[in-house]
């Protein structure tokens, strides 16, 4: 069984982090600052920003049902998941294996780290089987990758599988819970506590409504937010973000409508795709998207490009063959898919 120290790159272990001149009086009360080399004009935007965002993750502690110490958050998901490389796997040496197909950067964060990336083969309704996933490990692979609710597909990944890696492999899983405010099942979030090993995915760009502000979280045990720490940026999330978050998170409410809305507006589109002669199959969805098998992807992808509708074509994606990816729009928005969809011939 190796131990989370075995996991880590041994460079990333050792490295002693950049020390910011915010970092090093902390603990007392200070009123002039003449440490970091700012500008005193132009408050409030002259002051570095807190490189640990205590504040924001004080609220997020409380929201997400975690401590603040087993917070990480970064400039997008995306942040994260390129420390997920940095931290643990040796380019050139070490790998990782992944459900296909899932969420493109977690191959594009691979191939930056010249790391070796390999895909296990969902099922044909997008099932993940947790013992392909575990005999296609060896003694290299440092972490595995799932995301559920899945990216294109759209479902939950089945819980029992996932723990059946949870309990057999003894590197690092990611669990990419980007949808989950959209599902009805428990988030993963809340096994932290009990594996050590674990790192799971959310971010303010899907339900909360808040993509251009790029702000992504990872939740974890203390010890693996702490090397995060030590290797991102020290001041990734600047001051703008970090405010314009505090004030969305204090309303959870507004994201509670916009969720029951969109999932009410989802089950009336795939009743409506069903009815599409140019629909093969809608797939079932917990994400505020869905995945359709159309009669021919790509000419009507071109088709709705013209009419200035814009989806997702993932036709030439594993298992997604003349599959088009249906975000969740407006009402308004929705109705011009369809009314351009019945037009089409
Ligand atoms: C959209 C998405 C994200 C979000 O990435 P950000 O960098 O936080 O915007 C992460 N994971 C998956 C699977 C996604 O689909």
């Amino acid at each position: 069984m190796r131990e989370l120290k075995d996991l880590v790159r041994p460079n990333i272990w050792k490295l002693s982090p950049y020390s910011s001149a915010r970092d090093e009086y902390s603990g007392h009360d200070a009123h002039v600052f003449l440490d970091a080399n700012e500008n005193p004009y132009n408050q409030p935007y002259n002051r570095y920003p807190d490189p640990l965002q205590r504040e924001l993750k004080s609220v997020i502690a409380k929201i997400k049902g975690v401590r603040e110490q087993q917070i990480f958050l970064g400039n997008g998901s995306d942040e994260a998941i390129d420390l997920v490389y940095r931290c643990f796997t040796r380019p050139g040496i070490d790998n990782v294996v992944a459900i296909d197909p899932t969420y493109g950067m977690y191959k594009v964060c691979a191939d930056i780290n010249d790391v070796e990336y390999r895909p296990v083969r969902l099922d044909s309704n997008f099932h993940m089987s947790a013992n392909k996933m575990l005999a296609a490990c060896d003694i290299h692979t440092k972490v595995i990758w799932i995301c559920s609710p899945n990216n294109p597909s759209g479902n939950q990944i089945d819980r029992d599988e996932i723990e059946k890696i949870l309990t057999s492999f003894d590197g690092i899983v990611v669990i990419d819970e980007a949808y989950s405010d959209f599902s009805k099942a428990k988030p993963f979030r809340q096994e932290i506590r009990l594996n050590p090993r674990l790192i799971v995915l959310n971010t303010m760009s899907k339900a909360w409504g808040c993509a251009a502000i790029r702000l992504g979280m990872a939740f974890a045990n203390e010890t693996i937010i702490a090397l995060f720490n030590k290797v991102k940026y020290p001041y990734n999330i600047n001051q703008l973000t970090q405010e314009r978050a505090l004030e969305l998170l204090r309303n959870p409410y507004e994201v509670e409508k916009w969720v029951n809305l969109l999932l009410q507006e989802r089950s009336h589109m795939t009743d409506a795709f069903r009815m599409l002669p140019i629909c093969q199959k809608v797939y079932p969805t917990d994400a505020n998207f869905f995945l359709a098998r159309m009669t021919d992807a790509q000419s009507i992808y071109d088709y709705l490009i013209e009419k200035g509708i814009i989806v997702r074509n993932r036709n030439r994606v594993t298992l997604c063959e003349n599959c088009l990816r249906i975000t969740i729009g407006t009402k308004t928005e929705n109705g011009q898919l369809l009314a351009a969809l019945r037009q089409y011939e």
